[in-house]
């Protein structure tokens, strides 16, 4: 079976998910939200309603902060770190079972290119099978003090976790933070974008199965302006994990800050990558061109400058385009290079700054949009600009979209001045075959991963994620994310 057969022989969307969508999770039960509102979900890559969400409320959101204090409180308070980490390895076990339909899912409604949204489903499953590994791991330490006194420090869970997460990659993104406050002994409440909701439902009813105590997750679906603001605002919620535009994050930081709440955010990129002459070419090429476009370029860590030193800067530019030629948008369930957008607004956006390049800039390479692609779908061209001014918008604005643009780079410094040119920083790619270089450049570029001779290192969940200037602050992935969600304690006893 091809994989656009899988999806048309799929079952609809209610045996799908096997849940009815318009309720939200709280307290380990199904209701419906506060009002009885709901909200449409759209297949991207038609333009269709095929469903509905809740539409949850600020009352929604206090009874689910309750929730999480009576688990805190109650039965997930009193588990163990190992129990903790057994209940999310059965957790790793369901996603897996349902793979499948998670993956079928995310594609109806974020739009994702099936063969995509497997490998997302899987970096759920796995995010839940490291942290279910790591949660009897997370220790404090002892600190050789004064004569007379023992010190030692205890990692605690901060409480009640508020996750407000985006549309882009749903099950990823709440895998990596979900995954790891629970194992750090939190309760959580989640709250998915109004966007693409429907996996993190799922994921809820695949929690309660696998036992996870009532209270220790719940889902509150609706707008971002009521529930998400209402969690950021919580006087309960002791912790914020937001994963979004700067916008909003900034919107988060400040109304947290009212309460002194910690935060972590991870916000846009603008991220370079960046390829000397004596890079290896054959490999270097492809990556370029699909560190960009996975996800249409939905994505933070999005590969959306290309610097390119001038020795080998038109046969980069050359290859590059050659590819941009062949690439076909079309409906996610074909799988083709890359889907729709996610919405009619980021179509929009998207489409004005592809405009706008082909009317100032140089386009190098353009693909097309599949003829059997629904007119109503949100699909733009995927779009190579060259010889970009580094001041311009489409090389300092994050697009979210298929859109790359190319800049020429004398040497080292000017390749360093071009990467760290931006409000953001992310991640950034080096390529090239001097040791020495590899060194010089990951020490001084400003952003929070540097990939060398690859970018994104297959997308470990071991590997710390996060960015410096507008690209946010605090750690997501790895055992980095695991000490976010703790606070530390420091217990100094004097036994003379
Ligand atoms: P986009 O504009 O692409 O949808 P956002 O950063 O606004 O990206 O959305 C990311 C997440 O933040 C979504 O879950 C959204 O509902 C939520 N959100 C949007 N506005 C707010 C807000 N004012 N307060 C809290 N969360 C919000």
């Amino acid at each position: 079976m091809t994989a656009a057969d899988t999806l048309s022989a799929a079952p609809a969307l209610d045996a799908l998910t096997r849940i009815d969508t318009t309720r939200i999770f709280v307290g380990g039960a199904w209701r419906a939200p506060d009002g009885g509102r709901t909200l449409p979900v759209e297949d991207p890559s038609t333009g269709r309603v095929i469903g509905a969400i809740g539409q949850g409320t600020a009352a929604d959101v206090d009874a689910a902060v309750a929730a999480a204090q009576g688990a805190l409180a109650g039965d997930w308070g009193a588990l163990t770190a190992t129990d903790r980490g057994r209940i999310l390895t059965l957790m790793a076990a369901r996603v897996e079972a349902r793979a499948e339909d998670l993956a079928l899912i995310e594609t109806l409604d974020v739009g994702k290119p099936l063969d995509q949204s497997r490998r997302d489903s899987a970096a759920l499953a796995r995010y839940l099978e490291f942290y279910g590994g790591a949660a009897d791991k997370l220790m404090g330490t002892t600190i050789p003090y004064q004569p007379g006194y023992a010190v030692y420090t205890l990692r605690e869970p901060h409480g009640v976790c508020g996750i407000i997460i985006p549309w882009n990659y749903p099950m990823q993104i709440l895998g990596r933070a979900v995954a790891a406050a629970l194992a750090a002994g939190n309760a959580v409440v989640l709250k998915p974008a109004e966007d693409a909701s429907l996996s993190a439902l799922v994921f809820a009813q695949i929690a309660a199965e696998a036992g996870l105590p009532a209270g220790a997750l719940n889902v509150v679906t609706g707008l971002g302006a009521e529930v998400g603001a209402a969690l950021s605002a919580h006087p309960g919620v002791h912790h914020l994990s937001f994963t979004g535009s700067v916008a909003t994050g900034a919107a988060i930081q400040r109304s947290a800050a009212a309460h002194v709440v910690p935060l972590t955010l991870e916000l846009g990129g603008k991220s370079p990558q960046i390829v000397f002459d004596d890079a290896d070419l054959d490999r270097a090429v492809p990556v370029l061109v699909t560190s960009c476009l996975q996800n249409a370029g939905q994505t933070c860590s999005a590969a959306s400058r290309v610097l390119v030193q001038r020795g080998v800067y038109d046969a980069v530019r050359a290859r590059m385009a050659a590819i941009y030629d062949g690439l076909v948008a079309g409906p996610a369930r074909d799988s083709r290079d890359l889907g729709p957008l996610v919405s009619a607004r980021q179509r929009r956006l998207v489409q004005g700054f592809i405009d706008r390049g082909q009317a100032e800039l140089a386009v190098a390479g353009q693909g097309r949009i599949h003829p059997d692609a629904d007119p109503a779908g949100h699909f733009v061209r995927p779009t190579l600009f060259a010889e970009v001014p580094p001041d311009h918008d489409l090389a300092q604005q994050e697009i979210f979209g298929p859109v790359q643009v190319l800049m020429p780079f004398d040497d080292e410094a000017h390749a360093l001045r071009l990467a760290n040119g931006t409000d953001y920083g992310l991640v950034a790619g080096v390529w090239t075959r001097d040791g020495g270089r590899q060194l010089r450049m990951a020490a001084a570029l400003d952003c929070g991963q540097v990939f060398v001779n690859n970018y994104g290192a297959g997308g470990g969940v071991e590997l710390p994620f996060g960015g410096t200037g507008r690209s946010g602050h605090g750690r997501e992935k790895g055992f980095e994310a695991l000490y976010g969600f703790t606070r530390v304690k420091t217990v100094a006893i004097h036994h003379g």
